[in-house]
């Protein structure tokens, strides 16, 4: 239970905690949303949505938190920096721009990556067309269909006070090739990078193109 508290860090002194259910996907029932907020509201906590793309509840007191946990009944997302858990898709399916239909390969991601211990915190973005609603070239690993239905992927993008765009590693791709390509990727650097060494950095101590030549065959 430890792993999934957070403790908030406040403008006051007084201890408060967060809970984040792992909802699995960013689309989610309206049953589900009013579970979320009736055991909110009972307990006296503010729901926050994040660019995660999840809902935390916030501002919980210690003294209820096993409680909450019970009723809720879902999973929660660990507390960890080292562990995958933050993949965020657009409107996708949804969208009239949509180029091509991501749901399948984010639950796929999902399936694979999910809670997958790597050096550094990592953040993964699918967008359904260029215009990348989820800023996903400024994820570790950005997936973005181009005008054409395929698919290209960037790496190496960070946010924060010192925002890159990541590099494009491939391009052309289907849905199975970008899987791979990941894979390859993503087992590289967990074997490779140095301690709190984020992919951007990764890529740049070992070189762009030594890189993409390791992960795209
Ligand atoms: S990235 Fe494209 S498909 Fe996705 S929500 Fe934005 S405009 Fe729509």
């Amino acid at each position: 239970m430890e792993n999934y508290i957070k403790t908030q860090k406040t403008l006051t002194d007084k201890k408060r905690f967060t809970l984040t259910p792992n909802l699995s996907s960013p689309f989610i029932s309206p049953d589900t949303i009013i579970h979320i907020g009736e055991i909110a509201k009972k307990y006296g906590g503010v729901l926050k949505l994040g660019s995660n793309q999840k809902i935390s509840i916030i501002n919980l007191k210690e003294d209820c938190l096993k409680e909450i946990s019970k009723e809720l009944q879902l999973d929660l997302v660990p507390k960890s920096k080292s562990l995958l858990t933050n993949i965020t898709l657009c409107t996708s399916n949804f969208c009239r721009m949509s180029k091509y239909p991501t749901i399948g390969i984010y639950m796929k991601l999902v399936k694979k990556f999910y809670k997958m211990e790597l050096p550094a915190k990592t953040k993964i973005g699918i967008s359904s067309c260029k215009n990348s609603c989820n800023s996903a070239y400024t994820k570790d690993i950005g997936i973005v269909v181009d005008k054409d239905g395929k698919f290209f992927i960037t790496m190496g993008g960070r946010a924060g006070t010192n925002p890159k765009a990541g590099y494009t590693i491939a391009s052309g791709l289907n849905e199975n090739q970008t899987i791979l390509i990941l894979k390859t990727a993503i087992t590289y650097y967990k074997t490779n990078a140095n301690n709190k060494e984020k992919l951007r950095d990764f890529i740049d101590r070992i070189g762009l193109d030594s890189f993409i030549e390791t992960c795209v065959r």
